[in-house]
């Protein structure tokens, strides 16, 4: 298996160059270009890594999962889906039209940044820190990692330019969907920071494929839950390009402008993906031929 997903990334490696690093984010533009690597945790208990594997990511998008989560265990289902719909949009993740033309200013699905905002101020807890610390204990569990912790510049260098993500808040708050604006932002921003390597990525993906099992066997998530996500990780996952992806690769995903991606094979494994050179909607360029390459091989489609 490791020999396979070592060629695989090489093969793909190349493809990278044809993509550009996310530089919205100050930050996010230090990594090479050429990045790519990958872990596959199985449900049999091996862990095999190859490429970059260990460089450091932020998590970005995927993030969006772990609050929907932890939103759907503090509130319920009922409550949750109140404030934020089920349906893909068709549209870039951090677009504002949609909310604009529609009767309510109720954000089409948790993946895309209304929605996952929306989500965040949801978060049972003291104080931002504290929610923080909620979200990150979260991606600890899953991930087996208690380690797991974010990153200040990251943080900082999004807080300073996310001006398109203030206006989806202020937006949302003239509407009457948050209030506490500024903290709930800065909380999006905190958790778009943590800190993971394709390993965390591929336990929580693992956890998520185990109906919300960890390695260790701790059931960490309610099971209906992790069927909920995983769903809207098929129908939402990859931004605009969910469709073509349930097509090309049939396999739970989600995705962040860092160039990561956590992707849950249901029963089998869960696969963490870096590969920092995006395509025109947002995913790791080389990263989703991987997976493409990795579902034929494997046979990982779910459909
Ligand atoms: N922090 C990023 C933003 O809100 C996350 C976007 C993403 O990974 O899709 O713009």
């Amino acid at each position: 298996m490791r020999q396979l997903l070592e060629e695989y990334i090489e093969k793909n490696r190349a493809i990278a160059v044809q993509g550009d690093v996310a530089d919205y984010i100050p930050e996010l533009r230090k990594v090479p270009i050429n990045t790519l690597g990958a872990t596959v945790a199985t449900t049999e208990g091996d862990v095999v890594a190859a490429g970059d594997c260990s460089t450091e990511m932020t998590m970005q998008s995927v993030s969006k999962v772990i609050t929907l989560i932890l939103a759907l265990i503090d509130h319920g289902e009922d409550t949750v889906f109140e404030h934020v719909g089920m349906e893909p949009t068709g549209d870039p993740f951090n677009s504002i039209y949609k909310l604009e033309m529609r009767r309510e200013a109720k954000p089409l699905n948790p993946m895309i940044n209304a929605g996952a905002i929306v989500v965040s101020s949801m978060i049972i807890g003291r104080n931002v820190e504290d929610r923080l610390e909620r979200i990150m204990d979260l991606v600890r569990e899953m991930s087996g990692n208690p380690d797991i912790s974010y990153s200040r510049e990251v943080y900082e260098s999004e807080s300073a330019t996310g001006h398109r993500n203030r206006a989806l808040g202020y937006f949302l708050k003239e509407h009457g969907v948050i209030e506490d604006v500024e903290n709930v932002l800065d909380l999006y921003f905190r958790q778009c920071a943590i800190v993971v390597t394709c390993e965390d990525l591929a336990k929580v993906g693992l956890c998520l494929a185990r109906d919300g099992r960890n390695m260790d066997g701790k059931q960490v998530i309610p099971r209906d839950i992790t069927r909920l996500v995983k769903t809207f990780m098929v129908t939402c996952g990859m931004y605009d390009a969910s469709g073509e992806f349930a097509i090309r690769v049939g396999i739970p995903a989600k995705s962040g402008v860092s160039g990561a991606i956590m992707a849950s094979v249901p029963n089998r494994m869960g696969i963490g993906v870096i590969g920092p050179a995006l395509n025109k909607q947002g995913n790791s360029i080389a990263g989703v031929k991987l997976l493409q390459d990795l579902a034929r091989e494997w046979r990982l489609s779910i459909f």
